[in-house]
């Protein structure tokens, strides 16, 4: 149930625009959010969104994916197995800022006098654009475009064009391109455990710096996790007035000052590159070669050429991954489904900057666009991010995969600190390692090593990447079937039931319970997907088998003792209710006074103590709805709406995950109402500031559950029995087309849902075998399209 957010329509703050997030007035109340919504990245490096001139910032950053520093975790009363060693992702060198100076007048937005202002996060063309026209108290009026990017290409590279022109009068100008390496690496509110920590001294020690022509580099390090960060800038100047620049460097700052004596309508275009590089390995001399290889690469190449890749990457990417929606309704209504078209965008548009070029390294909770949960990979990847990659851009999705795999022997270990046998992934992470502070809402959540196998099964059967389920997902499942069947046990108590105690579910509200029916069902399913996954590589490839077993000291008993757990896994069931309790206590609990909640009280978790939650009958974000979900072939259409409707009311919707998943399920049970009221408050989570906090970073998890919300919704897509087949439905308010590509086996699919039927279409391959419904349709390059009613009509 959505307690407590009004829901505002983005409209009020950006005007209705397909393809640009645009600011028309510099509204310094704003600049937090904006940070956030207006910033870039590739995955590897991300840049929140502050102006060019070095502020005003409330929270400036720079993030380097899987770039941290760690720090002991204190606690008031220790205990055995207790995470250790927290990591945070780090704030590095700003290399953005470009300082303007006209007759020595500094431009600083808050006291300019603006005559016009617009900045747009450009999706289509993946830039973030300004153009302004400043008036300096003298009278003489500056234009100021500029176009900045982080590339997709050239994933250590960044780029400015900044192009300055005094319209009406000569003028002395200086352009100061600066950069700056001793910013605050962590701003934190103590009371909002979700926010980033404080690292007491500073975090970025010096290596070395120098400079040569108009090309500086500044190298740091952490002290504790030992990487290495050469950060580098490059100039170029294009003028025809006369010019000169100067250089100057520190340990932590360097500075390329141009000066020039323009004419009226003159302009002048600096073009700024900034690249990074860091290691765990290489020296500080070797990552400044780097950083210098990537500057004189880029140099010659110059920014148009970098733009053109920029462009080239948006549009392959929005050809495998743009969800359209049109509106067939008369021109007076249609502004609305222009605002629809434009939040879908920015929530696919961010998804990718948050995960592109994230290689050797997961995707943060925050992708790269706030410090907030310090740079930590959770389940938000697998269940919620994953989807969305595996049917769009599936390179994508198995390099997240492949870093999973990475982790295994740390899992391993932690498995056997807490007594465990296989391996048990971590809760929270950057280094692989558990960096949550509190296991009763963390590392008690064991459900995620059921979730990256669910991910990796949904993989496998979108893509039919069998090599990659061979040579790392099968070990991922031995390990992990393991610690299920060595966690779980068979309870008398339950009629030798095999049941799973002391467990965390998706919500946090219910923490360490018995038989969460959430990890119980998908326990049952890794268990299941491990033992066939196993069988089949005996059956039909011997070497990789033997491999296995070598590398896993794999028993062939274990295997059977998987089947049987999972064929005895308990889920609870109340006869009363007819409804899945989500934990032997659920239903135990006094049901949370919700009248006498003040709207100002959520989240829940800011304004009362853990205990007097856990007590109560009240839910963070979907538990038992998102399994119904997840394994949708499991439940009765019956079953769902009951389930459904009992826990609807409980759900605070206090986690960003939530809405998305009642979304879809309200979808399914025909509450069209719910499903449109949620639907709203997922796909504009930050545009809308649902949750209040998007000046801590964009929701990741969220947007690619819009994604989900769209196809596995209204396109009534589902591939949990390992075909792809669609129910889909109308759009919920009769006029709109919504339109979506699917990638399957290498071949894109593009369904298109009309108002009365819906359209099948193989736009990229061969042959590819769908159900409508109940009814099989092959598509083939002769035969690339079917048509067929929608249901109801
Ligand atoms: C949610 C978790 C989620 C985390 C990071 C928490 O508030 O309860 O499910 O993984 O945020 O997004």
């Amino acid at each position: 149930m959505i307690h407590h957010v009004p829901l505002r329509p983005p409209s009020h703050d950006f005007p209705a625009d397909e393809w640009n997030i645009v600011e028309k007035r510099f509204r310094p109340e704003f600049l937090a959010q904006l940070e956030t919504i207006m910033a870039l990245g590739n995955g590897y490096l991300g840049m929140r969104g502050c102006p060019e001139e070095g502020g005003p910032n409330v929270e400036n950053a720079t993030l380097l994916n899987g770039f941290y520093e760690t720090r002991p975790i204190l606690y008031a009363e220790e205990a055995y197995g207790f995470a250790k060693t927290g990591q945070t992702i780090v704030n590095v060198t700003d290399s953005k800022i470009i300082k303007l100076f006209v007759d020595d007048e500094p431009f600083w937005l808050p006291n300019a006098n603006l005559l016009s202002y617009d900045r747009r996060l450009n999706m289509k063309s993946g830039t973030l654009d300004r153009e302004i026209l400043w008036e300096t108290p003298a009278g003489k009026q500056v234009l100021i475009a500029s176009r900045r990017l982080v590339s997709f290409a050239n994933r250590h590279v960044a780029a400015i064009s900044y192009r300055v022109t005094v319209l009406n009068a000569p003028a002395s100008v200086v352009i100061s391109s600066e950069m700056k390496a001793d910013e605050p690496s962590a701003f934190t509110n103590a009371n909002d455990p979700r926010q980033t920590r404080v690292f007491a001294g500073r975090v970025l020690q010096h290596r070395t710096s120098y400079a040569k022509d108009r090309r500086i580099v500044l190298c740091h390090a952490t002290e504790k996790s030992r990487l290495t960060l050469a950060c580098g800038t490059d100039h170029a100047l294009e003028t025809s007035c006369p010019h000169a620049h100067k250089v100057s460097y520190t340990e932590d700052f360097g500075q390329v000052a141009f000066t020039v004596d323009t004419r009226p309508d003159c302009p002048i275009e600096l073009t700024k590159f900034m690249v990074y590089h860091t290691s765990g390995t290489a020296s500080a001399e070797e990552l400044c070669g780097r950083a210098e290889w990537t500057l004189d690469r880029m140099t010659s190449q110059g920014f148009q050429q970098l733009l053109l890749s920029q462009e080239q990457y948006m549009e392959d990417y929005w050809r495998r991954s743009d969800v359209r929606v049109r509106d067939v309704r008369e021109e007076r209504t249609k502004r609305s489904t222009v605002e629809i078209q434009q939040a879908i965008r920015f929530n696919l548009f961010h998804i990718l900057q948050a995960s592109a070029r994230a290689e050797n390294a997961g995707v943060p909770a925050k992708g790269l666009t706030g410090q907030a949960y310090e740079g930590h990979y959770f389940w938000d990847t697998e269940i919620y991010l994953l989807p969305f990659l595996i049917y769009t851009s599936p390179q994508i999705a198995k390099n997240l995969l492949t870093f999973r795999h990475k982790m295994l022997s740390q899992a391993r270990a932690r498995a056997r600190e807490l007594g465990h046998r296989g391996a048990m992934f971590p809760w929270r992470t950057i280094s692989g390692e558990e960096a949550s502070a509190y296991y009763a809402a963390g590392t008690a959540q064991y459900h995620i090593n059921a979730d990256i196998m669910y991910a990796l099964r949904k993989y496998v059967l979108a893509t039919g990447d069998e090599a990659f389920l061979r040579d790392c997902g099968a070990e991922m499942l031995v390990e992990t079937a393991r610690l299920w069947q060595n966690l779980g046990f068979y309870s008398d108590a339950k009629g030798g039931k095999f049941c799973i105690n002391s467990v965390t579910g998706p919500d946090e509200y219910n923490t360490v319970v018995n038989n969460n029916a959430y990890t119980n069902l998908m326990a049952r399913e890794n268990l299941r997907y491990a033992a066939e996954t196993i069988k089949s590589l005996q059956a039909t490839s011997p070497d990789a088998y033997n491999a296995l077993v070598h590398k896993t000291a794999l028993e062939p008993a274990e295997v059977e003792g998987w089947m049987r757990a999972a064929e005895s896994m308990y889920v609870p069931y109340d006869e009363k209710l007819s409804i899945i309790p989500q934990d032997d206590s659920f239903l135990d609990r006094e049901p949370w006074d919700f009248r006498d909640t003040p709207h100002d009280h959520y989240p829940l978790l800011l304004f009362y103590h853990p205990l007097n939650i856990y007590r109560k009958q009240v839910i963070k974000q979907a538990d038992v709805v998102l399994a119904m979900f997840l394994l949708g072939n499991a439940f009765s259409s019956e079953a769902k709406k009951r389930n459904f409707d009992f826990y609807d009311p409980l759900t605070t919707g206090d986690s960003s995950l939530s809405s998305c998943v009642e979304a879809i399920v309200a979808a399914q049970v025909g509450d069209t109402g719910k499903a449109i009221r949620y639907g709203i408050a997922a796909l504009l989570m930050d545009l809308a500031n649902v949750g209040g906090n998007v000046k801590d970073g964009c929701h990741i998890a969220s947007m690619g559950g819009t994604w989900m919300m769209l196809t596995y919704g209204l396109g009534g897509m589902r591939d949990d029995d390992g075909r792809l087949s669609f129910r889909p439905r109308r759009a919920p308010e009769d006029n709109a087309i919504l339109r979506f590509p699917v990638t399957y086996r290498g071949q894109v699919l593009e369904v298109e849902i009309g108002l009365e039927e819906v359209e099948y279409m193989l736009r990229e391959g061969t042959s590819l075998l769908i159900r409508h419904e109940t009814e099989e349709i092959e598509l083939t390059r002769e035969h690339p399209r079917a048509v067929r009613r929608l249901r109801g009509k």
